[in-house]
């Protein structure tokens, strides 16, 4: 992991965001974020419910617009136009050009009801990005083996457990061969025992060199798979660095405190065994 930070100082930033405000209403909810996620990096959003984990997230595609700053996805800056709270996408040509190379991972898993997995994973392929069928039908049926699901191509979304159906929502985002994969939360409305098989899959995505932005709740998972990981609080960055000194020496206090709750948490759920695996390897 250190010699994969170290070769990703050189590299360039795929996502690099610059002082972004966000408001709804009255309510700051972020207040000047500033990072960068550099080729082959895997950055960690940490924090409360509520710090804002998941509008930043938005902010990176814009699904919701910033009221300020920027937003650079491979050194080209988003374009926006108007002040806030009448900020608006400034060039929707760009938006999605740019929105089409950005796999989003959430977490429900949006897959159409009415579309077979397989469908499902050639939409954006074949609609958004107008390449053609047989290599596209290739190209996500190596998706679907890649996470574990080749069998389900021709099953319906309703015929899979939550733990499949999540896979084949990555499997989705990885087809249209994105520049980075953001992932919110994508194993927080899963049972614990389908929680590990998605785990598997990002982990796996992570040690590939894929650079990513995810946002989870599991710090075990959170410490194995991270370059960096960075600690929101109320809308800002409280704390950031590897995982080593972000969980083995922890300096703000609110970090500290939601670090002992957090590990509450996991030491009430099942062991996925998923860092106790990494350890042993080690
Ligand atoms: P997190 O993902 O860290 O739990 P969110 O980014 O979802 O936090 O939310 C941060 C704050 O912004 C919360 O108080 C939430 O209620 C509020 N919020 C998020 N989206 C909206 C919205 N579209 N309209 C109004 N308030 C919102
Ligand atoms: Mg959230």
């Amino acid at each position: 992991m250190a010699q994969a930070k170290a070769a990703a100082e050189n590299k360039l930033p795929v996502v690099a965001i610059r002082d972004l405000h966000k408001s709804f209403g009255a309510l700051d909810v972020l207040k000047g974020i500033s990072f960068t996620a550099r080729e082959g990096e895997v950055v960690s959003l940490i924090g409360s419910s509520g710090s804002g984990k998941s509008t930043l997230l938005r902010c990176i595609n814009m699904l919701e617009v910033p009221d300020s700053g920027t937003v650079s996805i491979d050194g080209e800056e988003i374009l926006l136009r108007g002040t806030a709270p009448h900020r608006q996408i400034g060039d929707e040509h760009q938006i999605r050009r740019i929105r089409s190379e950005l796999g989003m991972v959430f977490q429900s898993f949006n897959l159409w009801a009415h579309l077979t997995i397989l469908e499902n994973v050639m939409e954006a392929p074949l609609i958004v990005q107008k390449r053609g069928r047989e290599e596209v039908e290739q190209a996500a049926r190596a998706m679907l083996a890649k996470v574990g699901i080749a069998e389900k191509a021709d099953a319906y979304p309703a015929q899979l457990s939550g733990g499949q159906q999540q896979r084949a929502a990555i499997a989705r985002a990885l087809c249209i061969n994105p520049r980075v994969m953001l992932f919110d939360e994508p194993t927080s409305a899963l049972d614990p025992e389908l929680e590990v098989e998605v785990l598997r899959v990002i982990k796996v995505l992570a040690d590939e060199g894929r650079t990513m932005v995810l946002v989870t709740h599991d710090m075990e998972f959170a410490r194995s798979v991270s370059d960096r990981v960075i600690f929101l609080h109320q809308g800002a960055i409280e704390e950031q660095g590897t995982p080593d000194e972000v969980f083995g020496a922890t300096k703000s206090p609110r970090l500290k405190q939601f670090l002992n709750a957090a590990n509450h948490d996991q030491a009430t759920r099942p062991d996925t065994g998923l860092l106790q695996a990494e350890q042993t390897q080690a």
